[in-house]
């Protein structure tokens, strides 16, 4: 039987503007025949077995002839398949949409349509300016500036563009903006008139170029701005004045490299993209759990020095948590002690610096003479906790939970790791990891941020001098020292 295509706005870049029936309608597709400008991470959406159909334009060639997709539309339909047909923006506007609904009708295959986000609403909002306003503009018009101005066949009427009292929105027009420019101007809009480019919009690489209507194009030129960009011409342009928010937010332009184990990224990477950044997870390492035999907790205290340690742990332990009421138990900082209570215990101990150095310093008023202590570690950790702690006379037990190996780059990763302008370190391991992976190829021109003065050292020993290192030695800290790094 003949299935449903769906014809889908993907948004106009950021993958958080995807709709939620877009989203519902990948996750089950048959085949999804998609275009250039959708974000790449829509795809994430589709079936691992799904059909993924590339329709754009290859490199600067020609796009897929339009007949052609609407002729795959049609067949894949007909032969049972559901079809997501995924359009960047909204795809009735200006995404040809509509013509392939048609094509659909005339073939009497059932279509559905999923609006999306349109680039010239939401570039010009992630810019700051609201395309409508009160007192500004009324109305708003979307126009393509795709034709060529000087053919006498252009289908668009300067005049009343000229006269359209609100906001014009142009889609394309990068490479006709001059004369856009000077249509407008020659047929009577104000030369003074407030305009703004926005390239990428809503992507982390936004840039928005402001000037009057009469110097926007040469701006543009001077900013080497590349499509796809929208421009937009109306008062309601020079409000970005004053609501410019996101690339004000602090780590905007920022290109930051996470080398942390994927499983363990997410949470910096999200930290770092609330605050503007682009975020490239080039991880270095990898957790790999180790075959445990725990020893009896009966000790009394017990040593967490990270998240995975007491992750791992709780996976060994026979039992709950009730295992360990007899134990005082300590963490290495505030990660660690999170994932404690997660698993309903409260860290007795978390010391102020979070190294081992600062664990042993905040367990002094801690009874260890003649007790058992069992410090839960990575097996390839420093020996600085287990050391100290039989220094003052415990009889330690340490367990290795998990160890670190090394994640290859690959290439997709070195490329990443290039666009860098920041590659953080959160551990020794990423940083004689990564190093082994890059093969005798150094950072570039990307600043090194290291978490503390031990990643530091380890960056030292290979050659490499960190220009941050993090006050307090944790996410927060890592953050906080990339937004205090602002050129
Ligand atoms: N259907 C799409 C438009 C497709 S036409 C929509 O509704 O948004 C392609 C044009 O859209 C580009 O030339 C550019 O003008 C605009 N565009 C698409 N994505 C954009 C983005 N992220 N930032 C700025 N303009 C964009």
């Amino acid at each position: 039987m003949t299935a449903t295509v769906h014809l889908v706005g993907a948004g106009p870049g950021d993958p958080g503007l995807l709709t939620v029936r877009a989203v519902e309608l990948l996750g089950t597709a048959d085949v999804v025949l998609y275009d250039r400008l959708i974000p790449p991470e829509a795809l994430r959406h589709a079936r691992a077995d799904a059909e993924l159909v590339y329709v754009g334009k290859q490199g600067g060639g020609p796009q897929m002839p339009q007949a052609e997709i609407e002729r795959l539309l049609v067949s894949r339909a007909r032969a049972g398949r559901r079809v997501v047909r995924l359009k960047g923006g909204d795809p009735f506007v200006f995404g040809r949409g509509g013509e392939e609904a048609e094509a659909l009708a005339a073939a009497g295959v059932r279509f559905e349509v999923v609006p999306g986000v349109t680039a010239g609403v939401a570039a010009s909002a992630y810019a700051g300016i609201p395309v409508t306003h009160r007192e500004l503009a009324s109305a708003v018009a979307f126009v393509t500036a795709h034709e060529d101005p000087d053919k006498p066949e252009s289908a668009l009427d300067w005049d009343a563009l000229a006269r359209f009292p609100g906001t014009l929105v142009f889609y394309m027009g990068i490479k006709n903006l001059s004369l856009i420019a000077e249509r407008l101007i020659g047929a009577g809009r104000p030369g003074d008139q407030p305009a703004a480019v926005v390239a990428r919009g809503t992507l982390p690489g936004q840039r928005t170029v402001s000037g009057t209507l009469a110097e926007i194009a040469e701006r543009v030129a001077e900013a080497g701005v590349r499509p796809p960009a929208i421009t937009l011409v109306g008062p309601v342009a020079r409000l970005r004045e004053t609501l410019e928010w996101l690339e004000r937010r602090p780590l905007h332009g920022r290109v930051v490299a996470v080398t942390r184990a994927r499983a363990q990224a997410s949470g910096l990477a999200e930290r770092l993209r609330a605050l503007g950044a682009e975020v490239v997870e080039t991880p270095a390492i990898r957790i790999e759990p180790l075959a445990v035999e725990l020893p009896e907790p009966t000790h009394d205290l017990i040593c967490f020095t990270s998240p995975n340690g007491v992750r791992l742990f709780f996976e060994a332990l026979p039992g709950d948590a009730r295992a360990l009421a007899g134990s005082r138990i300590a963490a290495i900082g505030p990660g660690t002690a999170a994932q404690l209570h997660t698993h309903g215990i409260e860290a007795d101990v978390v010391p102020e610096r979070f190294v081992a150095e600062g664990l042993l310093e905040a367990l002094a008023d801690e009874p260890l003479e003649g007790r058992r202590v069992l410090v839960a570690r990575a097996a390839e950790a420093r020996d600085v906790l287990p050391d100290g702690l039989r220094e003052r006379g415990a009889a330690v037990d340490v367990v290795a939970l998990y160890e670190t190996v090394a994640e290859p780059l690959g290439e997709d990763g070195a490329a990443a790791l290039g666009r860098a302008t920041h590659v953080t370190f959160t551990s020794s391991s990423t940083v004689r990891f990564l190093v082994e992976a890059l093969d005798g190829a150094g950072l570039g021109e990307a600043r090194v941020v290291s978490i503390g003065p031990v990643t530091s050292e380890t960056l030292r020993s290979h050659g490499i001098e960190p220009d941050v290192e993090a006050r307090r030695h944790d996410i927060d800290g890592l953050v906080e020292a990339l937004v205090g790094d602002s050129p």
